[in-house]
């Protein structure tokens, strides 16, 4: 669709998103209420900054069902997110809402050419988690068979690949790692013995390095994809064979960038802070969602034609950002040095801590290759050196590394756990 006319579409269903979430939800109309600003005044597409964000915390507040716009006889479907701290984010679904969801995961296996005539794997999580219904759907959609194998059973899964031919991959890109890991050791080679050609990971940060050994051990092409259950769950943006930058689908969302801190708007071509809003979803509408995602909104053409806008990778939530010394770090960042030194397995865990002198003490755990570990301590206290010297060039910080043998650090079957923080329990 040409951008003026998509702009046009967006405006209409904008303003009924406005309405709907005034007239049905009263914590918008509330929050309208507070600024001053009514439906009717949502004239241009300028005009969303005079709404009012969504945060965690206001859906957290209205937990369970407060922000859905249609009576529960009108609801099909309910997820939650992880919520690992205190009550999880409930989302509902109408089935118009299911059926613009399957036809946005459909976009994204369709812009990685998987037709009816492919076998998709679905290792995303089934259950409250969006990954694994979201998936499913798409892969449906697009006549594809659709095998719901869902997390775990590591060894059962790669049987599965070879038994069943699986031609397309679906995963977190930690639990990609883990079958791939689980795939060697059964001597299963991927060119010989599997079909798969694509996988599509998201639900977590990976970096660019993440992507290419998930290529190399796999031997597929990796895209990358990306959502969140406020808004949906999977299926919000999406590559294209291009792999520069995510297409998001701007006929149901509207996408801007703000400052993390201030909540200003940013002009386009700049990094902040990704702030979505449904144009589309009618049990649950929800207006500038402050999704901690930082990222940059590109709205250049890309080659494979598509119009819509393209985001960067997301290179972390502003929450992820650690202060350690002082300095900004984000696990991305230490994600990437790993990754490119030889003799290391894409497996590790960043520890901050408060040492006796109330100085932050940054601990990275790594795991090496069964090739490093069988050269003996020497070569792996190398490894470890240069890890230190990386990372002191890269952060300007110092850091503890800990090389350690290969298996050694928990895998996970759905989104990873890198990071443990404890300093919250020191203060
Ligand atoms: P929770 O918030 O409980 O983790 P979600 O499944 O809704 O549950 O998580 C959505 C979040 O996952 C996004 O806001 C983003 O931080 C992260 N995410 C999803 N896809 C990607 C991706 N492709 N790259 C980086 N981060 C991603
Ligand atoms: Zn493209």
């Amino acid at each position: 669709m040409p951008r003026p006319k998509l702009e046009e579409l967006q405006l209409q269903r904008l303003q009924a998103t406005v309405q709907r979430c005034y007239t049905k939800v009263p914590a918008y109309q509330e929050k309208m209420d507070a600024l001053g600003v009514k439906p009717e005044d949502i004239k241009s597409l300028k005009d969303i900054t005079k709404l009012p964000f969504t945060t965690k915390n206001d859906l957290r507040d209205n937990y369970p069902f407060k922000m859905f716009a249609e009576p529960i006889a009108k609801i099909v479907r309910m997820h939650a997110s992880s919520g690992t701290t205190g009550k999880p984010i409930v989302v509902g679904y109408t089935a118009n809402d299911i059926n613009s969801w399957s036809e946005l995961m459909a976009r994204v296996y369709t812009s990685g050419g998987v037709t009816n005539a492919d076998i998709v794997h679905n290792s995303y999580g089934y259950g409250l988690f969006t990954g694994g219904m979201g998936a499913h759907y798409g892969a449906e959609r697009v006549g594809a068979v659709v095998i719901p194998v869902s997390g775990g059973l590591t060894k059962r899964q790669v049987m599965l690949w070879q038994d069943f031919g699986a031609t397309v991959l679906m995963a977190t890109p930690s639990y990609a790692l883990v079958l791939a890991e689980q795939a060697k050791e059964m001597g299963v080679d991927p060119p010989r013995d599997l079909k798969l050609k694509v996988g599509f990971f998201g639900a977590e940060p990976w970096t660019m390095e993440m992507k290419r050994e998930i290529e190399e051990k796999l031997n597929i092409e990796a895209f990358d994809i990306y959502g969140l259950t406020e808004m949906m769950g999977p299926g919000v943006s999406f590559e294209c064979p291009y792999h520069d930058g995510l297409h998001i689908s701007e006929d149901h969302f509207i996408v801007e960038t703000v400052d993390p801190d201030t909540g200003e708007s940013l002009p386009l071509g700049s990094l902040g802070e990704m702030v979505l809003t449904s144009l589309t979803k009618e049990a649950f509408p929800v207006l500038r969602y402050r999704t901690r995602d930082r990222t940059i909104i590109d709205r250049s053409s890309c080659a494979c034609g598509r119009t819509t806008a393209r985001m960067k990778r997301i290179t972390g939530r502003t929450d992820d950002m650690l202060i350690i010394r002082g300095v900004n770090v984000f696990p991305s960042q230490i994600e990437s040095v790993i990754l490119t030194i030889k003799g290391l397995e894409p497996q590790y865990v960043i520890v901050v801590d408060r040492g006796a002198s109330y100085m932050d003490d940054l601990e990275v755990l790594v795991e090496c290759t069964h090739e490093l570990h069988a050269q003996g301590d020497e070569a792996m206290k190398k490894v470890q050196e240069h890890i230190g010297a990386e990372l002191q060039q890269v952060l300007g910080l110092n850091a503890r590394i800990k090389v350690v043998a290969p298996k050694t650090l928990l895998r996970s079957e759905g989104k990873a756990k890198r990071v443990v923080d404890l300093r919250e329990h020191n203060n």
